[in-house]
């Protein structure tokens, strides 16, 4: 993978432990040879994950909406920054510009952009790994969630296991690494063939 986005908080988290996992796949991007795809921000977990890729001469690319674009939030030190008109748009740019999508612990941004994530996978339109790294049990109970979700019948169980799941950043990157995206269903094909008419 050459180009990976990852999702994590505007906000740092009180447990220093989140912040040092931020650290660690920033080290492991630069020794990969992985260039950052994010939002663009200098404050929280996304200022500790990009300060660490560029401090040790790693390539970050932040792509961010023009109302977010404010002198305090930005990274002025990103290797290349791309403002959009829009989230949706940048949204957009980002699921074209990569090889998989990395959640770290956030709020409501970093699990919307998750599941947006997950919903482009699960709907075939795109077929990317998508991981998420659990620091600290952070997403125990959004796991639990989607067990629910399982058992009441609202979410296929393959579609879950799309979501790679790693306690750590060489057992998440090695799941992104031998991912196989599962086989297109044959309901999904009648879905985008009768949309394509549209
Ligand atoms: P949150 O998890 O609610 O803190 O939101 C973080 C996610 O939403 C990040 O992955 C960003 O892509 C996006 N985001 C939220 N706030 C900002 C901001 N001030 N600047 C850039 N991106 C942001």
């Amino acid at each position: 993978m050459k180009k990976i986005v990852v999702f994590c908080g505007s906000s740092l988290g009180f447990n220093p432990i989140y912040k040092n996992a931020a650290i660690e796949l920033g080290n492991y991007f630069v020794n990969n040879d992985i260039t950052l795809v994010y939002g663009g921000g200098k404050i929280g977990m996304m200022g500790v994950l990009s300060e660490t890729i560029l401090n040790k001469g790693g390539k970050v690319i932040g792509i961010i909406p023009a109302l977010l674009k404010k002198e305090e939030v930005v990274n002025p030190h990103v290797t290349e920054l791309i403002v959009t008109k829009t989230m949706s748009e940048r949204k957009i740019l980002m699921s074209k510009m990569i090889d998989g999508y990395i959640s770290l612990p956030g709020g409501f941004g970093t699990l919307d952009e998750l599941f947006e994530g997950l919903t482009l996978g699960q709907l075939h339109i795109e077929q990317k790994p998508n991981g998420l790294l659990n620091i600290n049990g952070f997403f125990d109970h959004t796991l639990k969630q989607l067990e629910v979700m399982v058992s009441e019948g609202y979410l296929k169980q393959e579609n879950k296991e799309m979501l790679l799941v790693g306690n750590n950043v060489s057992e998440l990157m090695l799941k992104m690494d031998s991912y196989i995206a599962p086989e297109k269903s044959a309901v999904i094909n009648k879905v985008i063939n009768h949309d394509h008419k549209l």
